[in-house]
């Protein structure tokens, strides 16, 4: 079946199923307005799918993507729809949180640890410049790991930078002093449909969603953190 057919099919699907069995919350989103209490930024990957690996609502989440999960800084002065879209979310939708979600497996990633790769692609070039620092980060501190390691090593610490982005906006930065607003960085693991959620105590992404006491980290090694990740 071509895709657009596919997808036509889909909605029909959706419209038999779902929406027929939620009618009532549809009319009352349509009604009453969006009340998302989550900001998710995510990556524009097709295998991660926001709602379905929190099994989430409609209104319940308010999602961000790009490529490479990134939030420009303020400091670089990017301004565009990631910006405009936190500022909208934080000030005026007033979410209680924030999650900034990378995940296994990404080519953005793999793109930022290999500029050269991508370097025929100037506009992807020029934004994934925005984690420019991740290489060096990575060779200063997991300069010891190859392979996969390296990859899940730079794809946590990608998250972690972008929560320290998230920080630059003063926006976010009154309300998270205010208590009124927490932040977070998970990683999606598609392989196992696992999600790691950073754990500052322990400075380890820790398996979520997980009822035992015992929860194993993403990776084996802890990432060092400065001391303004709190
Ligand atoms: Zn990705």
């Amino acid at each position: 079946m071509p895709p657009v057919q596919k997808l036509e099919a889909g909605i029909h699907h959706f419209q038999a199923n779902y929406f027929a069995s939620n009618r009532d919350l549809f009319q009352q989103l349509s009604d009453h307005g969006q009340r998302p209490e989550t900001l998710f930024i995510t990556c524009c990957d097709s295998r991660v799918v926001p709602n379905l690996i929190t099994s989430a609502a409609p209104g319940e989440l308010f999602i961000v993507r790009n490529v490479g999960n990134i939030v420009p800084s303020v400091a670089r002065g990017v301004l565009g729809g990631v910006s405009a879209a936190i500022e909208y979310a934080v000030e005026v939708l007033q979410v209680d949180n924030i999650i900034v979600c990378g995940h296994t497996n990404c080519g953005a990633i793999d793109a930022i640890l290999h500029p050269e790769r991508v370097a025929h692609l100037p506009l992807l070039s020029r934004w994934l410049g925005e984690s420019s620092r991740i290489p060096t980060l990575i060779e200063e501190r997991y300069g010891d790991l190859d392979g996969e390691a390296r990859m899940t090593a730079a794809v946590q610490e990608n998250v972690l930078v972008q929560l320290e982005n998230l920080r630059s906006f003063d926006f976010v930065a009154r309300r998270m002093d205010a208590g009124t607003l927490k932040i977070s960085g998970w990683v999606f693991k598609i392989a196992t449909g696992d999600v790691f959620g950073y754990d500052p105590t322990s400075e380890q992404f820790l398996q979520l969603g997980s009822a035992e006491m015992e929860r194993p980290a993403l990776s084996s090694r802890p990432p060092p953190m400065p001391s303004t990740r709190e």
